[in-house]
């Protein structure tokens, strides 16, 4: 079929340049030539995948190897140019984290300060009223902590503090003057017996005050205040801080106690203060401008 036309369009091709004899056979010949380029054009696209292929993998690691060596060098900062600017971002975001953090703890109240000497002349004096107590590492935790701790386990004229409390030294000789001063007679006029033991709740504790949250630091987060929460007269006598009933023996020894406290402590919360001092009584040594007390 396809030759038919074919040796026809030769034929008459052969005829016009030729003759009409020997174009007819000679001309099948010529129609292949044509033929063949057509599909040779299929074949060159194919190549070229294949060169742009062979490129492309060698330039890719070529360009892999060079980031990651300029990025550790830059934190020696060998490479200002490049490096330098991938390694910048990093850092800014560490800084105002610390700053953050710094700045949460200072505006809270600054913990209290006492120099060596002072810190000295306070256990000599703590000594001298009779208190038994040893020192404990000093305590760093965040905003909270305290330089020179102590560990108060009694006060003068045999009076246990058996919790052992954890106490800055003017909380333990605020604690031994209202003992000396105020709860020894206390106890005697209501049972004719001696006191024998301050019950001591909560003492360093990190937190802010009536554990409100954003609220400031509470002097427990600085050893700096105890939670009185029962004294103990004689062998059998307890007495728990509370609403006592009206005109018990009970009722008189916790007015003279809370009044007392007042001249050996910065801040007397109680029953009455408010709920959260409703069970103890809230005794610490806060610092305060020109010597000013909350007395409640
Ligand atoms: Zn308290």
């Amino acid at each position: 079929m396809r030759q038919a036309p074919a040796t026809a369009i030769a034929a008459l091709l052969a005829a016009a340049l030729l003759g009409p004899a020997s174009a007819a056979e000679d001309a099948p010949a010529p129609p292949l030539p044509p033929e063949r380029p057509e599909p040779a054009g299929p074949p060159p696209p194919p190549p070229e995948p294949q060169a742009a292929g062979v490129p492309v993998p060698p330039e890719r690691p070529a360009e892999g190897p060079p980031a990651p060596a300029e990025t550790a060098p830059g934190l020696a900062a060998p490479t200002p140019a490049l490096a330098g600017e991938g390694d910048v971002p990093p850092l800014p975001p560490e800084r105002p984290a610390d700053l953050d953090a710094g700045q949460a703890a200072l505006p809270d109240s600054p913990p209290p300060t006492t120099t060596e000497a002072e810190e000295e002349a306070c256990r000599a004096r703590l000594k001298e009223l009779g208190a038994a107590f040893e020192p404990l590492p000093s305590i760093s935790e965040g905003a909270c902590g305290a330089p020179r701790p102590l560990r108060l386990t009694g006060l003068g004229g045999d009076v246990a503090v058996p919790s052992g409390p954890t106490v800055t030294c003017k909380v333990a000789e605020g604690l031994a003057l209202w003992s000396r001063d105020v709860l020894v007679a206390a106890a005697r006029a209501g049972w004719s017996k001696p006191l024998t033991a301050i019950q001591i709740g909560t003492s360093y504790q990190c937190r802010s005050q009536n554990h409100v949250a954003g609220a400031k630091l509470s002097e427990h987060a600085f050893a700096n205040g105890v939670d009185v929460a029962g004294f103990v007269v004689g062998k059998d006598v307890t007495v728990g801080v509370t609403t006592q009933p009206a005109g018990s023996p009970e009722e008189a020894f916790q007015k003279a106690a809370r009044e007392g406290a007042c001249k050996s402590f910065t801040t007397v919360l109680g029953p009455g203060s408010d709920p959260s001092h409703a069970t103890h009584l809230h005794l610490d040594q806060r610092e305060r401008g020109k010597g000013y007390r909350i007395c409640e």
